[in-house]
């Protein structure tokens, strides 16, 4: 379970469809190498982290979400700027929250936490790869949430913990 998944926010739209395959993912009978299958021609990733083009995110941090003493597997991307702006808000760490437009050195998958029941195929286009995601620009004019949206997000992620739900993360 996302962080942010916990009030269920949306919509969530892909800000730069795939080029290559016209946001479908897939060429004639094969996916599409271009977006890895996505569809998405533009990755973000939410973070507190400053970052600077060319730097790599990597797996290994605290989780956002659930027992903080764990380490993350995974990197986690998405498609939707929506998405990436609760990343941003929602991750840990003091200063302002940042998105970056991200590349994937590897193969990527997508996040179980978000393909559930709850929401049937990947919505939110977020995804998730075991390899860094390599920072390409910092994106500067997202819009965060409002006080009101990021509260009620914030008590959703409390009664999630409380429950003891745990992210997927293996
Ligand atoms: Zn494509």
């Amino acid at each position: 379970m996302k962080a942010w998944d916990a009030a269920n926010p949306g919509p969530f739209v892909v800000s730069h469809p795939c080029p290559a395959c016209d946001g479908r993912g897939t060429l004639i009978e094969r996916l599409c190498s271009a977006c890895h299958g996505t569809g998405v021609g533009r990755f973000y990733h939410g973070t507190k982290a400053d970052l600077e083009p060319g730097d790599l995110i990597a797996p290994g941090h605290s989780p956002n979400f659930g027992k903080r003493e764990r380490k993350t597997t995974y990197v986690y991307l998405t498609g939707t700027l929506d998405a990436a702006t609760w990343g941003a808000e929602l991750s840990l760490g003091e200063g302002p929250g940042r998105i970056y437009m991200v590349e994937p050195t590897g193969p990527i998958g997508d996040d179980p936490d978000l393909t559930d029941k709850k929401f049937p195929g990947n919505p939110t286009k977020s995804y998730r790869s075991l390899e860094p995601l390599r920072v390409t620009r910092e994106v500067t004019d997202w819009q965060g949430h409002s006080p009101e949206e990021l509260e009620a997000m914030k008590d959703g992620i409390e009664r999630a913990e409380r429950l003891g739900i745990e992210p997927i993360d293996d």
